[in-house]
């Protein structure tokens, strides 16, 4: 893992914003979250979290985590931004999509970037292991010290060792 460099920054900024755009278009009552993929200075895939299929027969942002049984990993309401850009991406240009970046940003609850809420310790192995699967080399976020690029055989690693603490 490692910060970004001004110049790097302020490029990947760029994206970045894209995300943020992306992301106010999320209707989880959870959280807004969007991502961008980002191949040879194109986007290549996008997504916003909001329940599947945008189905709201499928919204669950207001059941209780703890209702699950234990056997149901995924507990998380909504379709994920990283996931949704991911298969954007496989179905837009799919030969584009290996050592592509992924962008990740979550709003807060103004629809701003850069609040505190915006900042983002990985621990969706969900996503962490589709955007490795997919063959996606970097993960980008935003984290108190700035933006922050992950590899993402890393990325996958550290959010498996999440601790809450
Ligand atoms: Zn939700
Ligand atoms: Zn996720």
């Amino acid at each position: 893992m490692h910060y970004l460099s001004k110049e790097q920054e302020q490029e990947m900024k760029t994206w970045m914003d894209e995300a943020a755009r992306v992301a106010k278009q999320a209707t989880c009552t959870r959280a807004r979250c969007g991502s961008v993929i980002v191949s040879d200075g194109q986007v290549i895939g996008s997504g916003f979290n909001s329940p599947p299929g945008d189905d709201e027969g499928q919204r669950r942002c207001v059941v209780p985590k703890d209702t699950y049984d234990k056997k149901v990993t995924d507990k998380t309401c909504c379709v994920h931004a990283e996931q949704r850009a991911v298969m954007s991406a496989l179905r837009n240009r799919p030969d584009r999509v290996a050592g592509s970046i992924m962008y990740f940003i979550r709003l807060d609850g103004e629809g701003n970037v850069r609040a505190s809420s915006s900042l983002h310790k990985p621990y969706c192995t969900i996503c962490s292991k589709m955007v490795l699967d997919a063959g996606i080399a970097q993960f980008v976020l935003m984290q108190e010290e700035g933006l922050c690029s992950y590899e993402t055989g890393e990325y996958n690693k550290i959010s498996f060792s999440y601790a809450n603490s």
